[in-house]
């Protein structure tokens, strides 16, 4: 399988090349040059499988430069019962017939984005061993992102991790996710300033590209095609769990903020998994909601961006957004770069035709929205009537699903999170009686010995610590 850019460059790159890669050289975004086909055939295959053989099938098919038996060997040491809880991986909690959570939110950091990170930590690691190299991945985080890609690289070789995040600006429960750990390779960058002072000086390091070149600096961000074909797995884990044959339809609702999750929903889809809806849901931030309900496509600023108790979907733009346009659009990159790069840096918004708009229905995709509100009365209508505690973005995804249930098709929510990520919120819908349960291993997470360095908001400072902790 080759790969191209979402923006025109029709270069043929393999796996391997885009792997470590972000944005491709003109500013598109990789995908496949074509989706290969599941057959009935394939799918009767498929059902039964454990979860690393059925990530093992799926990937085979994307990925040709990685001999089969080093794949098979990768997938089987990333999804393992040790590291995500049960031998299912992501195993379905039905709340009433028809009505399905999909839980992905039991790997390291209790959230689903360890789905994808710790397979990449697996192939990064293979990777750079097989080409004799190394990787210093530079990011920004406020929480989710930052924990999850450290747990993925803990120990790796080849790669060190230096993770900048806002000085005390986390929860405690996410700074000692990050701060506890005490690998070599791990640094975490406590910068004194806000999220976006840390985001400004991982772009001005970036945009330093002598430095970036001496130090082979890189990141992990959502864009990253390896992250999003990790994703197209549990899809089709959901499906097989939720019908008793290959000839019936299931719906998904995604907690959405960068299109990511529920972007790799688009791709089982075209693979031909039998989904009748892919539904988006947001929360405030309705950059999504607002495009499928009426074909414009509008980037917010800061000051239109708010902060909600679904943090991890407080997203101004959707970065994987282009890969479902590209596609929709019957992959005219021409187009594609019209809308995305020019009239995005020249509007801050671009708005389909009512012919393209028209298109979106054949796709599956609908789209919603939830508020704090609806958060905390989904929390406890979910905890009344079925005795499950629901963490805050799967309780936005839960709401907009209600609003989006079909006769005689299950719907699946996905699970984004666990409720015990985000105690207050769920203290606000609940009362102090009710407690979300963390497991047994990180009882005493708060209280472990931290390590991390506090620097001033400032880039040269930061390009310092790094010159003297890489490995090259
Ligand atoms: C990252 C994240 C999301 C949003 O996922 P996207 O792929 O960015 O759409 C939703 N919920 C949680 C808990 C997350 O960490």
């Amino acid at each position: 399988m080759k790969y191209i850019s979402t923006r025109g460059d029709q270069t043929l790159r393999g796996f391997s090349e885009i792997l470590l890669e972000g944005l491709a050289p003109d500013g598109g975004l990789y995908l496949p040059v074509r989706y290969p086909h599941v057959d009935a055939a394939m799918l009767a295959a498929w059902r039964g499988l454990s979860y690393a053989d059925l990530a093992f099938e799926i990937l085979s098919l994307y990925i040709d430069d990685i001999p089969a038996e080093d794949l098979r060997m990768l997938v089987r040491k990333t999804y393992t019962a040790e590291v995500f809880g049960s031998a299912a991986i992501v195993p379905l909690k039905p709340l009433e017939p028809g009505l399905a959570l999909e839980a992905l939110s039991n790997g390291p950091t209790l959230a689903f984005k360890d789905m994808a990170m710790q397979l990449l930590g697996n192939l990064f690691e293979y990777e750079l061993d097989r080409r004799g190299e190394s990787l210093n991945i530079l990011g920004a985080t406020s929480g989710d992102t930052g924990s999850a890609a450290e747990h993925a690289m803990r120990g790796k070789r080849g790669v060190n991790v230096f993770m900048l995040s806002p000085h005390g600006r986390m929860s405690p429960f996410q700074q000692a996710q990050m701060f506890s750990l005490q690998d070599a390779n791990i640094h975490n960058l406590a910068v004194e300033g806000v999220f976006d002072d840390c985001q400004d000086i991982v772009k001005a390091v970036s945009n330093d590209l002598a430095f970036k070149r001496r130090y082979r600096i890189g990141t992990v961000n959502s864009i990253n095609w390896a992250r999003l074909l990790a994703q197209v797995v549990y899809y089709f884990a959901g499906y097989f769990q939720a019908t008793t044959t290959n000839d019936e339809r299931v719906s998904f609702t995604v907690p959405s903020g960068n299109f990511g999750n529920v972007c790799a929903g688009h791709v089982a889809r075209m693979m031909g998994l039998p989904i009748a809806q892919l539904v988006v849901a947001t929360n405030e931030n309705n950059v999504l909601e607002e495009f499928f309900r009426t074909g414009t496509y509008r980037v917010r600023g800061s000051a239109e961006t708010w902060e909600t108790s679904s943090p991890s979907m407080d997203i101004s733009k959707a970065s994987n957004f282009e890969r479902f346009v590209f596609d929709l659009l019957g992959r005219d990159g021409a187009r594609t770069q019209s809308l995305f790069g020019a009239a995005l840096s020249r509007d801050g918004a671009f708005t389909l035709s009512a012919d393209e708009f028209a298109r979106v229905a054949g796709y599956g995709f609908v789209a919603g929205r939830s508020t704090h509100a609806d958060r905390l009365a989904t929390i406890q209508a979910t905890w009344q009537a079925h005795g499950v505690l629901v963490d805050t973005h799967t309780a936005d995804g839960l709401k907009v699903a209600r609003e989006h249930r079909q006769d005689g098709i299950p719907m699946i929510v996905l699970e984004t999170a666990l409720p015990a990520k985000f105690e207050a919120t769920i203290t606000e819908a609940l009362g102090d009686a009710v407690h979300a349960p963390r497991p047994a291993h990180l009882a005493d997470l708060e209280s472990r010995p931290k390590r991390f360095q506090v620097v001033p908001a400032d880039t040269a400072t930061v390009q310092r610590y790094i010159e003297a902790h890489v490995i090259l």
